[in-house]
């Protein structure tokens, strides 16, 4: 093999670790307990599986951060990478200039989402789409002559990134609490999570009453104040929860009552993840805007953006003047050239209709035997995202004690099993690569099985079941 391809080959997974400890700070990271234990060094990977420094094979059941959504080593993808460096790595679009991967993948983006959208306004992650977002949905209503309407609606524990905006909208607590957020006229109202906040109640009934929530919000702020509401279609980082299906439709409808803006966040359900290619298209809602970053590129390049529709482009063309917004990457010939490249190949393999006819229908199977194990209360899925909710009591559907942190125990036995799932509290989650076979789905639900036979094992062993 290519000795380019051993960085691994160059140093030992201890020295990689002694320089990592000394010099690099991890996104969202103890810095101090990792330096304790040290990274596990990734050096490889090829179609679902990765390697490590230690020559381990793992089964990355989450795509990399939900991203490589066709898999590694997609060949398409790199020579798309090489070609363009080569015919120019880079020019901006800010001086009224334009690059061919740019110009063709707005085209092409116009063509795989909802007819309403037919413009877009590229950022280098999700992060910085989503305050392009705020900056849009602010400047639409201010053009319309209408400044006040300025407060954004989202949900406690949806995550809509990491930047001053992004971690705003977002609900995490946790965030918030670091850097004095959110930033003014952002406002936070309840999930739609019918196992947490459902009980007693069936979840279509749930659905309505969760989504009214945003009606009660609305009139608490003050109808003529707000600007848009923003969620993901299914939250993902918030533990893959999937709401009702009656929950989107009647935001919709309320949305529309109040004429404020409705804004999907598909970085995580875009590209085909549901078995549609948008998230709002399986949940059944018409978004204003959309925002889009990880499986654009599956990864191999960062790029974002934000799909605007025509309710907005038409006012912020005809009537905006200048918009004072923009990145030095936004619109990259790179990484524009390995979307077209990603998007391609998703169409040719036809990956949308695979995960909603086949695989999406086949994880689900597995996760309808998965949900009698002893230890889950839950089993959640859609197309190819997944959660399973660890209990302590099944009947009840009572949880352990969040200090005791089982989701993290459960995912020390993945790992040592060879396979990537994430925990989010107690809910251990999935998001397989897109291209994930069958075969390769009866291995990784046996993973699964295993990994949690060796969770229940090791809490009777101390005692807490
Ligand atoms: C990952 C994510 C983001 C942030 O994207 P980055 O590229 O990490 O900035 C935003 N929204 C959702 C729904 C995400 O999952």
């Amino acid at each position: 093999m290519n000795a380019a391809l051993q960085p691994s080959a160059t140093r030992t997974t201890a020295e990689w670790q002694a320089a990592d400890t000394a010099h690099y700070l991890h996104p969202f990271t103890d810095f101090k307990s990792l330096a304790s234990k040290g990274s596990r060094v990734i050096t490889r990977a090829d179609n679902i599986y990765l390697w490590d420094s230690e020559g381990a094979k793992i089964l990355d059941a989450m795509s990399g951060l939900w991203c490589v959504n066709v898999g590694y080593g997609q060949q398409d993808l790199i020579d798309a990478a090489t070609a363009q460096l080569k015919q120019l790595p880079f020019y901006n679009s800010f001086f009224q200039t334009a690059t061919p991967p740019a110009i063709e993948l707005a085209e092409l983006l116009a063509e795989v989402t909802p007819p309403q959208f037919n413009h877009v306004f590229f950022s280098g992650s999700g992060s910085e789409g989503n305050d392009t977002v705020v900056r849009m949905v602010r400047r639409y209503w201010d053009v319309l002559g209408q400044p006040e309407r300025s407060v954004i609606i989202s949900r406690t524990n949806a995550y809509h990134g990491s930047t001053m905006a992004g971690a705003s909208l977002g609900g995490m607590s946790y965030m918030h609490a670091q850097g004095g957020l959110p930033i003014p006229g952002i406002v936070h109202m309840e999930q739609p999570f019918w196992f947490a906040h459902g009980h007693g109640k069936s979840r279509d009934e749930f659905g309505l009453e969760a989504a009214r929530w945003l009606e009660a919000k609305i009139l608490e702020v003050g109808a003529e104040k707000v600007a848009a509401f923003i969620g993901e279609p299914i939250q993902g980082a918030g533990g893959v929860i999937v709401p009702p299906a009656t929950y989107w439709p009647e935001i919709q409808r309320i949305c529309d009552q109040y004429g404020i803006l409705l804004v999907s966040d598909e970085v995580i359900c875009g590209f085909g993840r549901t078995g549609q290619w948008w998230g709002c298209e399986t949940m059944g809602f018409r978004p204003d805007l959309m925002t889009f970053a990880k499986g654009v590129t599956s990864g191999y390049i960062p790029l974002g953006g934000v799909m605007v529709g025509d309710r907005i482009a038409r006012v912020m063309i005809d009537q905006g003047g200048e918009f004072e917004h923009g990145y030095t990457y936004s619109g990259h010939p790179v990484a524009c050239a390995v979307a077209l490249a990603n998007i391609r190949l998703i169409q040719r393999e036809g990956l949308v209709d695979k995960v909603r006819t086949d695989t999406g229908p086949y994880l689900a199977e597995h996760f309808k035997a998965l949900a009698e194990h002893p230890l889950i209360g839950e089993a959640q899925s859609i197309g190819l995202m997944g959660a399973l909710q660890i209990v302590k009591d099944k009947t009840s559907g009572t949880c352990f004690d969040g200090a005791l942190e089982v989701g993290m125990i459960c995912r020390g036995h993945c790992f040592a099993n060879g396979l990537i799932m994430r925990a989010v509290g107690d809910r251990m989650i999935i998001a397989p690569p897109l291209v994930i076979t069958r075969a390769q789905i009866d291995d990784m639900a046996a993973l699964i099985r295993r990994c949690l036979d060796a969770t229940l094992r090791d809490l009777q062993q101390r005692g807490l079941v």
